[in-house]
């Protein structure tokens, strides 16, 4: 019988939008996003008798930058083909897809593995094709129910990747694909804010068993949940001695469920041929001249040489362009003076402020918070306080409001650091200490509790902008007066 707690094993097979201008085979653009239903078609994508393909060569260029930056093989010929079916958001009734000769084979992508450390996750081949087009379905029970048909996405440029099932969790699913929609990023043939601009299918088995596919995932979080519902189910089934059938199942992302789909065709039944209006396409000689940017990797490295940031912050801040962007623009003046401050505040304190807004960073300007960061390093404020200053700035930002530096809303809302002669932390600490009996007497009976109690009274009463440092050695001045 099949251990229910084995080993989980996960592949996955993504597809990813080439951002490209125009379609794979005709000059269609692809920005139709402002556009009604069929307003981005012609004789080519609409799979019209006699309409000839003409492939576009930025895609190609796109597909080959993404193979060499995943360390593939560029094989010496590939192929298109058809890959036959009927559905209706099909025009053709064929997909121009590679099948037996894609563009590139092998490569691997490194993550950060379940144990730590770095591991590499094989793949299997990265393939080029063209999208169907995308069905509405519309009405309801009552009135009937219909469905509507837009074929603005037919042709569009998709490149499929396809990995070994060498992942061993959801979590390591999910760092497959940060790590992926970072390295196309940084490649810039990729926008992974357009809808259906990433696709999932994965594959999940336990160890022993028979492994199940869950199809059409289409958001980073929805692999991560749609997989860890899949262990909870096929580990439930184990310990209750039931089999696990092979199946296709989908992903109901409203109700963070998967349910058992239709049976899947076999290979055999698409009926796979080359595609006879396409030549076979050579482009070994193509590679050589393709020139890589800066990929994660190699960026993630240099901010810990260049900048001294650990590890973690590191692969924070690299882990997507925009943010690797912001973090570089907000040092810029002084890298060595701001680095360590911005690089906490950034990967530890924004990001966690941005998602809880669900705020885009695009809404930050990174000025404003190197002012920030200079208030922190100057000491001008506290810690605490430099939590309040960002959380303005950001809503400002969320309302539209008029922007505010840092240093205004310092001034405004009085947030300047208090020194040692300060009067009102003085004044602060004697009401801490007088209102709090009880405390004290803690104290002196060796509670250090009764300390931190009284550390955060102070602060209460100072909103946060005691120097802790201060403070601590204050108060303990103030219970010595006492004789404590
Ligand atoms: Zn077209
Ligand atoms: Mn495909």
């Amino acid at each position: 019988m099949t251990d229910p707690d084995g080993q989980v094993i996960v592949g996955l097979e993504v597809h990813c939008q080439l951002d490209t201008k125009s379609k794979l085979f005709c000059g269609c653009s692809t920005d139709y996003r402002n556009d009604g239903p069929n307003t981005h078609v012609c004789p080519i994508c609409l799979g019209l008798p006699g309409a000839m393909p003409a492939l576009n060569k930025k895609a190609i260029e796109y597909a080959m930058k993404v193979a060499k930056a995943l360390n593939c093989e560029i094989v010496n010929e590939a192929e298109f083909s058809r890959k036959n079916y009927f559905y209706p958001d099909l025009d053709k009734a064929y997909q121009i897809t590679q099948y037996d000769k894609p563009l590139a084979e092998g490569g691997y992508l490194e993550i950060e593995s379940d144990e730590g450390g770095e591991k590499k996750v094989r793949l299997t081949r990265i393939h080029v094709e063209e999208d169907p087009g995308r069905l509405v379905h519309m009405g309801n029970a009552e009135r009937g129910k219909y469905s509507l048909v837009d074929y603005n996405r037919a042709g569009i440029p998709l490149i499929e990747i396809v990995s070994e099932p060498d992942m061993r969790s959801p979590k390591e699913a999910r760092k497959f694909l940060n790590k992926l929609r970072a390295t196309l990023e940084y490649l810039s043939v990729f926008d992974s804010e357009k809808e259906g601009s990433l696709r999932v299918d994965a594959n999940i088995s336990i160890k022993g068993s028979e492994r199940v596919e869950v199809k059409n995932i289409t958001s980073y979080k929805g692999v991560e949940k749609a997989l860890t519902f899949e262990v909870t189910r096929q580990k439930n089934l184990i310990r209750r001695g039931q089999k696990i059938d092979r199946e296709t199942r989908h992903y109901l992302e409203a109700r963070g469920v998967t349910q058992s789909a239709r049976s899947k065709e076999q290979e055999h039944d698409y009926r796979y041929f080359p595609e006879p209006d396409l030549r076979p396409l050579r482009v070994k000689s193509w590679v050589d001249s393709i020139v890589l940017p800066e990929l994660p990797d190699a960026r993630r490295e240099r901010f810990m040489k260049q900048y001294g940031c650990s590890l973690s912050h590191a692969r924070t801040l690299t882990g997507e362009l925009k943010l690797a962007n912001f973090f570089e623009q907000v040092v810029r003046e002084d890298p060595h003076g701001l680095s360590p401050l911005a690089a906490t505040w950034i990967a530890d304190t924004l990001i966690g402020e941005l998602n809880y807004r669900d705020m885009s960073l695009d809404r930050v300007d990174p000025a404003a918070m190197t002012g920030l960061v200079r208030l922190l390093k100057a000491g001008t404020i506290t810690d605490k306080s430099g939590v309040e200053v960002m959380r303005v700035m950001l809503d400002q930002r969320l309302k539209g409001e008029a922007a505010e530096t840092p240093d205004a809303i310092v001034k405004r809302l009085g947030l300047t650091k208090s020194a040692g002669d300060d009067g009102a932390l003085i004044a602060a600490i004697e009401e801490a200490v007088n209102e709090n009996p009880k405390a004290l007497e803690d104290y002196r009976n060796g509670e250090g509790k009764a300390l931190n109690f009284l550390v955060g009274q102070v602060m209460k009463k100072t909103r946060g902008k005691a120097d802790p440092a201060i403070l601590n050695t204050m108060l303990a001045e103030a219970l010595k007066k006492r004789g404590v």
